[in-house]
């Protein structure tokens, strides 16, 4: 889909990279089910060995916009009242405080789903903050230097926790082997206090029989530990399509 009709004759510099802009249903965590405008940032400090969206992670592509055009887009073009800003990495632009000033000004309810890396001041309804773990990191044959920068930029406990500080929030964990779950302990003890069911327990994966297969056992680990057990329901609605 064309980010925009008519680039804006301003004579700003148009300089956050967007990857797209499109309307569906929140398919993860407490908002699930809600229909929402999703404004997907380009670029990440992070190279996640199972990124779904290497688009803007390992090969960042997209538009460059305004803060301007991506609002009169998004209030103009859609007709959601909530929007989630993703990624990429959306803590990550500069411009990021003004769009979410606009957004909320607007009446918009923002969701911003991030890694907890970066901190910026800025107006947020819901941080969706999704930590990275080690089972994250990817291998050097694949990555090269990008191995450890990652390992050495995604443990940011005190990010996390000034995020939470300031926002409602959710910590949603993507969880491969029944292994993580020491990982995930290990996490929350630098980031406590948190309320146990704000952490969310999401199945890696982007094939259906591989997420209901992990479900068998994230559901029960869920429920000792009062955690929250989060479906991946775009996949079951859409399967793993861009744009939805
Ligand atoms: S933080 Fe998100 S966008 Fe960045 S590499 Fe990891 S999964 Fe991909």
């Amino acid at each position: 889909m064309a980010l925009q009709d008519n680039p804006s004759s301003s004579p700003e510099q148009p300089d956050m990279l967007i990857s797209e802009i499109y309307q569906s249903r929140q398919g993860e965590g407490s908002l699930t089910g809600t229909e929402s405008v999703f404004i997907r940032t380009s670029g990440c400090n992070l190279r996640c060995d199972f990124c779904d969206t290497p688009f803007t992670s390992w090969s960042p592509e997209g538009q460059k916009m305004l803060v301007s055009q991506i609002v009169d887009l998004v209030l103009h073009k859609h007709s959601a009242d909530h929007v989630v800003i993703t990624g990429g990495e959306p803590m990550l632009p500069k411009e990021m405080p003004d769009l979410c000033a606009a957004l909320s000004q607007a009446g918009q309810h923002i969701t911003i789903e991030t890694a907890g890396t970066i901190f910026q001041e800025l107006h947020c309804d819901l941080m969706s903050i999704s930590p990275k773990l080690s089972n994250s990191t990817p291998p050097e044959s694949r990555a090269g230097e990008w191995t450890r920068r990652h390992e050495a930029t995604r443990f940011r406990p005190e990010i996390v926790r000034r995020l939470i500080d300031r926002h409602d929030y959710q910590l949603k964990f993507v969880i491969d082997q029944p292994a993580d779950i020491d990982s995930i302990i290990d996490y929350l003890e630098h980031v406590q206090p948190i309320a146990s069911e704000k952490v969310m327990l999401m199945p890696q994966g982007v094939e259906l029989q591989t997420l209901a297969e992990k479900a068998k056992w994230i559901e029960p680990m869920c429920r000792e530990h009062g955690f929250t057990y989060c479906p991946r329901r775009h996949i079951e609605w859409y399967g793993n399509k861009r744009g939805t």
